[in-house]
């Protein structure tokens, strides 16, 4: 698997309370200076395409919060090599901020949305937001930050009950919903057995809205696989990181918003980029880095699969 991809945290702040992600509103407690700022982050996507990285992903935390969110998407956006940048959020601010965003060269969007009904989304994100959120998603339909994604994490007794109503978003509207395997944290509330298999989803949605076909998807290059409801105008898409190992097809590393490089989300190793930036470090010092990380992510595999303390908005999911 060629790695060309870089996940960029680019805050640890967030204006939901996801119950797989971050339900008690825990923050980093750092005054803001322990942030990557945008001349950082922007030299180490600089010095990461000069080593191959090819696509950016810009996550957080809410990437939306930060304040010089489109100045950081119009310059990076220039950088030589880069091909493809796109931003994950939850879409509650997103209806006013589409045009521009797209304007400094936002390529698409993920949306998280883990139901289609106002009580299960209030119990879900501890807010009464979707229908922001459901404007944010047609805005960025509406501008071209396309292919527009949906993405839901699936937990038992909680929105599993949401998934037939998420699916059937494909029929008429041309975005890709696609359910994300839950990952117990430490964090998070969710006890292990919140887990659902996508196989499950899938078997609920099949029941509903018939058998599934595959599908081919624009810019998919990544460990989701997609299908189509017959007669849908768009696709659904499985992420199944707990009922299979997809190391072989991850070509990701991920920056954390308080500058560590990690070449794998469940790695304990990550390398202080930032203390390099901050000690005045040359380029060269820190695009060996990047290729040194480059190479061990290569021949980096897995090896738990259990809870893990960490909180995902810090690391960027
Ligand atoms: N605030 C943005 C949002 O809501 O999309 C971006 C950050 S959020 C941490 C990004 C994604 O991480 C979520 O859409 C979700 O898919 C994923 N995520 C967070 N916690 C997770 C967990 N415990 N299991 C699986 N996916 C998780």
């Amino acid at each position: 698997m060629n790695v060309d991809y870089l996940r960029v945290s680019v805050t640890d702040r967030c204006n939901l309370r996801c119950l797989y992600c971050n339900p008690f509103g825990d923050h980093g407690r750092g005054d803001g200076s322990e942030i990557l700022r945008l001349d950082e982050i922007h030299r180490v996507v600089r010095l990461g395409a000069e080593c191959g990285i090819r696509r950016v992903r810009l996550t957080g935390g809410e990437p939306l919060l930060r304040r010089d969110i489109v100045d950081l998407v119009q310059r990076l956006v220039t950088i030589p090599g880069i091909e493809d940048l796109s931003l994950t959020t939850n879409g509650v601010r997103l209806a006013p901020m589409a045009e521009e965003l797209k304007a400094a060269g936002l390529m698409r969007v993920n949306i998280s949305l883990d139901a289609v009904q106002e009580p299960c989304f209030r119990h879900m994100t501890g807010s009464d937001l979707l229908a922001h959120v459901l404007a944010g998603m047609h805005k960025a339909l509406a501008v071209g930050l396309t292919p527009v994604r949906l993405n839901c994490v699936v937990m038992r007794e909680h929105n599993l009950s949401q998934v037939v109503g998420l699916a059937r978003l494909t029929l008429h509207l041309p975005v890709s919903v696609r359910f994300i395997e839950y990952c117990p944290t430490t964090r998070a509330t969710g006890p292990a057995d919140a887990y659902v298999p996508n196989d499950e989803v899938r078997r609920a949605i099949e029941a509903q809205l018939g058998g599934l076909a595959p599908a081919q998807e624009p810019n998919a290059g990544g460990p989701a696989v997609y299908f189509r409801a017959p007669g849908a105008a768009g696709t659904i898409g499985f992420i199944s990181g707990r009922s299979s190992v997809f190391c072989r097809y991850c070509s990701r590393l991920r920056l954390t918003s308080d500058g560590k490089i990690k070449p794998c989300l469940h790695a304990d190793q990550c390398y202080d980029v930032k203390g390099l930036l901050r000690a005045g470090a040359g380029d060269g010092v820190i695009r060996d880095l990047m290729g040194r990380v480059l190479r061990e992510k290569c021949h980096y595999t897995r090896v738990s699969s259990a809870a893990e303390d960490f909180l995902m908005q810090s690391i960027g999911g």
